[in-house]
C-alpha cells in the first residue's frame, strides 16, 4: 500500500445550520467558518436538517428529548408533539446516502444533532439527568459505528480538527483500498501501514491490535475486516500526544539507521530528541526522515502513512 497523498476533496456530512443557511427552529443558523473556510478546502460538504427533512418547518417550536420508555424528542412546549420515529425515520431514509461519506460534522446541543452534549431531561421536570446523542445523531452511530464523527464547535480546536481529519483520511483510504477487496490479505497490508501511525495514537492498544491481526483465521474474513476497522478507528480518536509520537518516530528511524552515516543518525535523533523537548515542529522531523527513505529499498518504511502530509502540513490545523 503506498502512501498517497490527499487529491480530491473527501465528501463529509455536515449539520446544515453549521454552512450558514436559515435552519435552526428560530430561524437562525450556526455558520461554522472553520468548517465552510478551512475544512471545506479538503472535505465535500453535504448538509443535512433532520428536522427541515422530517416537515417541522422554519420557524418551528423547539423539541427537547425526554429520558422516558425511552429517549423521546418531544415539543419543548407541547409534550404532546413526538417526533422521536420521524427523526429515526430519516435517519435510516438517509442511510444509503451516509454510507457515501467518510465523516459527519454535527451540531452541538441539537436535540437530532448532538454528539455528547445534548440535555436529556427528565420527563416530568425541568431537570436534566444526562448529556449524550441528539436522535438522528445516535441513529447514524448504530448504521455507521466506525464513522469518523465530530461536533462542530469541538472542531474550533487545532488538536481535535487534527484528530477528526486524521480519522476521515483512514476511513477514507479504507474504503478506497480494502472496501473493494477486503481479503484478509489487504486488510493486514492497511494495519501495517498504519501502523506507526496508530502507534501515535495509542500504544498499548496498538500493541493489542497487531497481536489481533496475527491470528486471521479465528474469524470470518467479513467479521475479521469490520474487527480492524474498528480498532483501527478506536485508536485514531485517541489524540496524538508528543511522548507516543516521538516514540512513532523512532521506530521509523530505526529502519533508516542502516542507510545513514553516523553523523546523519545523530542529526536525526537530536531533531526527534528537540521534537520530544517541544523545541522544533513534528513536519521538521517528518521532512527529514521523507529525505532519507528514498535510501531504504524495504517496502514497510516506504508505505508508512505516519510519514505522508499530515493535517497540519496541509495548512489546515491553524485558523484564525
Ligand atoms: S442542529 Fe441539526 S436539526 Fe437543528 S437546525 Fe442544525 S441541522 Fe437542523
Amino acid at each position: 500500500m503506498d502512501i498517497q497523498l490527499l487529491t480530491q476533496r473527501i465528501p463529509v456530512g455536515i449539520s446544515q445550520c453549521a454552512v450558514g443557511d436559515p435552519v435552526r427552529f428560530n430561524g437562525g443558523h450556526k455558520h461554522s467558518k472553520v468548517c465552510t473556510q478551512l475544512l471545506s478546502r479538503c472535505f465535500e460538504l453535504h448538509p443535512y436538517c433532520p428536522e427541515v427533512a422530517i416537515g417541522l418547518g422554519v420557524p418551528r417550536p423547539p423539541i427537547h428529548l425526554i429520558v422516558s420508555d425511552r429517549l423521546r424528542a418531544v415539543g419543548r412546549d407541547d409534550p404532546g408533539m413526538d417526533v422521536t420515529d420521524a427523526l429515526e425515520d430519516y435517519a435510516d431514509r438517509i442511510a444509503p446516502q451516509v454510507a457515501q461519506l467518510r465523516g459527519f460534522i454535527l451540531m452541538q446541543k441539537s436535540p437530532s444533532c448532538g454528539l455528547r452534549t445534548t440535555p436529556h431531561f427528565k420527563a416530568d421536570g425541568p431537570d436534566t439527568l444526562a448529556h449524550g446523542a441528539g436522535l438522528f445523531a445516535a441513529r447514524l452511530r448504530e448504521h455507521f459505528p466506525h464513522l469518523p464523527l465530530e461536533e462542530v464547535g469541538r472542531l474550533n480546536a487545532s488538536d481535535i480538527r487534527e484528530n477528526f481529519l486524521t480519522r476521515v483520511f483512514a476511513y477514507d483510504a479504507w474504503h478506497r483500498y480494502v472496501e473493494p477487496d477486503p481479503r484478509p490479505g489487504r486488510v493486514i497490508d492497511f494495519y501495517a501501514a498504519y501502523k506507526y501511525l496508530l502507534l501515535a495514537h495509542h500504544q498499548k492498544l496498538t500493541r493489542e491490535l497487531g497481536q489481533f491481526v496475527s491470528d486471521v483465521r479465528a474469524l470470518t474474513p467479513a467479521q475479521f475486516a469490520f474487527e480492524v476497522r474498528g480498532r483501527i478507528m478506536e485508536i485514531l480518536a485517541h489524540l496524538a500526544n508528543r511522548k507516543d509520537r516521538t516514540n512513532a518516530l523512532m521506530h521509523s528511524q530505526g529502519h533508516l539507521n542502516e542507510f545513514l552515516s553516523r553523523e546523519e543518525r545523530a542529526e536525526l535523533a537530536q531533531l526527534i530528541e528537540d521534537y520530544r523537548q517541544g523545541l522544533k515542529p513534528l513536519s521538521a522531523v517528518l521532512t527529514m526522515l521523507r529525505h532519507y527513505l528514498p535510501r531504504s529499498p524495504h517496502q514497510f518504511i516506504h508505505s508508512q502513512v505516519l510519514l505522508a502530509a499530515e493535517p497540519a502540513e496541509l495548512g489546515l490545523c491553524d485558523f484564525r
